[in-house]
């Protein structure tokens, strides 16, 4: 949990709003101010993702396990936390080779392109992102997805909900490798984004990314999404603002 409280909706609004404008002024300077966004989590919410790999488990297991087959085609958004044995243990599926088997199947299915689609914005993402690219923000889109098997349908479901992509001002950026760790992708290319301008905010669900840009963009404002995130993180630097969603 984050150590600091989460911002009321009118701190959040008031935090929001200030920054459009703040990147309205720096946009008028010799250099871009540049925003960088997390994807899962962040932006988006992936739980609506987890549901329909859940509901294949469910169709796969209609006759050999009908009980556990009726718990999962039933499961909601709201049983689906960070971890899939912590979503099934509270809905009665805990058998340990049903755990395990879903696990696989989740494993398989959860980081393709062809499950983006059910991806959902986080509230009010779509119209702030729009709001600080019409204020003249570079975006950058830095997300733990990989290039070879989930960057397309990453760009698809930015532009079917309407997110800033393919226009001028825009970037996604993806890991290269499934392999490599999140952590250490985002450390590697937290510096490298100063090559596109001035990085006035970043967003992330991941208390380790958001204290890794406080320490690397001191100046700039690193924002905590308060949605899901590794049981494994470290304590979130008191620098950084948290943020229930993107309302404003
Ligand atoms: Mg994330």
């Amino acid at each position: 949990m984050p150590s600091k409280p989460t911002l009321s909706p009118e701190a959040q609004q008031a935090f929001l709003r200030g920054l459009i404008e703040r990147v309205a002024s720096a946009s008028q300077g010799p250099r871009p101010p540049v925003v960088v966004f997390d994807l899962d989590g962040t932006l988006l919410d992936n739980r609506p993702r987890t549901v329909a790999i859940l509901r294949e488990v469910a169709s796969v297991w209609e006759t050999t396990r009908p009980e556990s087959s009726r718990i999962l085609a039933s499961v909601e958004v709201e049983n689906i936390v960070y971890g899939l044995a912590d979503s099934l243990a509270p809905i009665g599926v805990t058998d340990e080779a049903q755990v395990a088997e879903a696990h696989t199947h989740w494993r398989a299915r959860f980081f393709t392109d062809e499950m983006l689609r059910h991806d959902v914005p986080v509230e009010g993402a779509t119209q702030f992102v729009r709001a600080v690219y019409d204020a003249g923000a570079t975006v950058v889109y830095l997300t733990g997805r990989d290039l070879p098997n989930m960057s397309l349908g990453s760009w698809q479901s930015l532009r079917d909900h309407g997110f800033p992509i393919g226009v001028a001002g825009t970037e996604l950026v993806c890991k290269p490798a499934f392999e490599i760790s999140d952590e250490v992708f985002k450390r590697d290319q937290a510096p490298l984004l100063r090559r596109l301008g001035d990085v006035v905010a970043s967003f992330d669900n991941e208390p380790g990314n958001c204290n890794l840009f406080l320490r690397t963009y001191p100046q700039a404002a690193s924002v905590l999404l308060d949605t899901q995130h590794s049981n494994q993180a470290p304590p979130l630097d008191p620098g950084v603002i948290v943020l229930r969603n993107f309302a404003f």
